[in-house]
């Protein structure tokens, strides 16, 4: 059985461009092994990831990820079972930052930022799903 899991946190001050690429490196080499599929977004200092997987692997990686130290007030903004993955081509794609196109950030909230803890767990995932339309997310596994 499938779910997908979606998260938003706050990134400690330490984390830097090096200590981001440690987090996607380490991702992309547990999660192929584990079924993991998945994008992570990180701007201002803000995370949003979708876990998708098995109901177990899902669960046990999200409860490790939320006691990880790199990252604080991590919040659940959606948890389904679902038919089919969204993000299936990635073993942990990248948003590309800095194709972050303004407008559509301002298509979904109040202002052109990535805030997850503004907007309802189903607003984050329409502008994940725009983010894959527009060719936005790198890391292609
Ligand atoms: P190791 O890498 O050997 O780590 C052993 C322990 O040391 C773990 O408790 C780990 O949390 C801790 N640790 C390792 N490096 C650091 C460091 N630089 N600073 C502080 N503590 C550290 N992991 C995945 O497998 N898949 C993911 O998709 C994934 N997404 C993540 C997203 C975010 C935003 C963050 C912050 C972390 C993510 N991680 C992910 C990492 C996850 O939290 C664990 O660190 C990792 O899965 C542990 O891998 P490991 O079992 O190979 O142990």
């Amino acid at each position: 059985m499938l779910v997908r899991l979606m998260y938003a946190s706050r990134a400690v001050d330490s984390i830097d461009h090096d200590a981001l690429l440690a987090i996607l490196r380490k991702s992309k080499a547990n999660n192929p092994e584990r079924g993991v599929t998945g994008v992570l977004c990180f701007s201002g200092g803000i995370f949003l990831q979708v876990l998708e997987g098995g109901r177990a692997g899902i669960n046990e990686l999200y409860n490790r990820i939320v006691g990880d130290p790199r990252h604080t007030d991590v919040m659940l903004l959606s948890y389904e079972e679902v038919g089919e993955r969204r993000f299936a081509g990635w073993s942990m794609g990248q948003v590309n930052v800095g194709r972050l196109n303004p407008a559509l950030l301002l298509k979904y909230s109040e202002k052109a930022v990535l805030d997850p803890y503004a907007v309802s767990g189903r607003v984050s995932m329409a502008l994940l799903d725009e983010l894959v339309a527009t060719a936005s997310i790198m890391g292609q596994s």
